[in-house]
């Protein structure tokens, strides 16, 4: 089986599918792997240690000829990939909603495309799940990058010179991302509230030592859907939710959104009317910006500033920590594509449960039963 890992081509992409460590772990399950010159360079990784772990490393037309697999980290133009063997699969974060005819290209050339993004949320896929390993270094990171931007310190400090009070930090959404930027907020001594509309995540907002900011008594309060994935929230909450957090974000200094629903644009949490409320220097974090935005005049890779306050947010994330993103990213591939793999057949064969659930593309078609919805 011949693995392809490809230079990611987007400019502000940083990360890189493969980093030596998987590799020779690829090659230990009987694969050869082929690496892209400098496909790691953003990372801090060199192409001496891509040969050291045994890859060979060359320029792309000579990394895909004959592959069968190729990783990326985002989805590579189809364009590019004619030297990969017919019915290869490409597997990397295919973005199938944002992405529509690149998907159809990959099908048109008789690619198979495993999106995943699309991995299930079950037990046994966790350690395959991209979106858990890079949502948590993106709650990570938004909080340091809003602590950066802010113009006083989080913890409490009490000096000759008098007493500096802690910053107050509110995250709304409270999924993967979110846990990690209580805890990033917390670690950094702000005191923390969250909300979120899954009422199972107070809990957890609790036990990472935050105050749960929740709407109460409103029809249609329990805002989980399938997969534990948050659902679309009736007027009434919406209505509730608003108020509740205007009155409670007057109060903050820095806020961090995270919420996402799949397919969908992000939901708007924070209005332009709201944002005056809030004191001048406040920051606001706006993790979800690439995906429509939480935050109303958010851009992305921009600070823009509105009543005083601060909002940003990056168009990607977990790029702003090449190293660890492509780390973890790296594992979550290698483990997916060991535990399918074969020793008979020498290559991953999936099965039902999550091929069905990655599988965009396969025979020339688009097969993905939530693309042909
Ligand atoms: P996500 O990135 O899809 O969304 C982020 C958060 O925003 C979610 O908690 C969501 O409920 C929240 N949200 C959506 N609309 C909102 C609104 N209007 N106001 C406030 N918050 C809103 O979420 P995620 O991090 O991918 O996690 C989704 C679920 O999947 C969670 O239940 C998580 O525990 C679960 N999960 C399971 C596994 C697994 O078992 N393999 C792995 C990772 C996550």
């Amino acid at each position: 089986q011949r693995i392809a890992v490809l230079k990611e081509r987007d400019p502000g992409e940083t990360r890189v599918a493969a980093t030596p460590e998987t590799v020779k772990k690829l090659i230990a399950l009987g694969a050869s792997v082929a690496v892209e010159c400098d496909a790691g360079l953003a990372a801090s990784l060199s192409d001496e240690d891509y040969r050291a772990a045994g890859a060979e490393v060359g320029p792309m037309e000579a990394v895909l000829s004959g592959a069968q697999v190729v990783l990326g980290v985002q989805g590579p133009d189809p364009a590019l990939l004619g030297g990969a063997t017919p019915g290869a699969w490409v597997v990397a974060t295919l973005d199938p909603f944002g992405q529509r005819a690149r998907i159809e290209a990959y099908a048109a050339a008789g690619l198979e495309a495993l999106a995943m993004e699309f991995m299930p949320r079950i037990t046994r896929a966790q350690s395959m799940d991209v979106l858990s390993s890079q949502s948590n270094l993106a709650g990570y990171k938004a909080v340091i990058a809003a602590a950066d931007t802010y113009g006083r310190a989080f913890p409490m400090m009490m000096t000759a010179a008098g007493t500096v009070s802690a910053a107050k930090c509110f995250v709304m959404g409270v999924g993967v991302a979110g846990l990690q930027a209580i805890a990033t907020a917390r670690r950094l001594g702000a005191q923390v509230s969250a909300t979120d509309v899954r009422s199972a995540t107070k809990e957890q907002i609790l036990s990472l030592g935050a105050k749960p900011i929740f709407v109460e008594n409103v029809a249609g309060i329990e805002g989980e859907g399938s997969g534990g994935y948050a659902t679309e929230m009736s007027e009434e909450y919406q209505k509730a939710q608003a108020e509740l957090v205007s009155s409670h974000i007057a109060k903050q200094d820095i806020v961090v959104t995270t919420a996402l629903i799949p397919g969908r644009a992000a939901p708007r949490l924070i209005t332009d009317t709201q944002i005056a409320t809030m004191k001048p220097g406040s920051v606001i974090f706006d993790l979800a910006v690439a995906q429509g935005g939480n935050v109303e005049g958010s851009v992305a890779d921009q600070i823009v500033e509105r009543h005083g306050v601060k909002i940003m947010g990056f168009s990607n994330t977990p790029a702003h920590l090449p190293a660890d993103a492509s780390a973890l990213y790296s594992r979550n591939l290698f483990n997916f594509l060991s535990a399918f793999w074969d020793k008979e057949q020498g290559k991953p064969v999936l099965d039902e449960e999550i091929g069905d659930a990655v599988r965009l593309t396969q025979g020339g078609k688009v097969v993905n039963p939530r693309l042909l919805a």
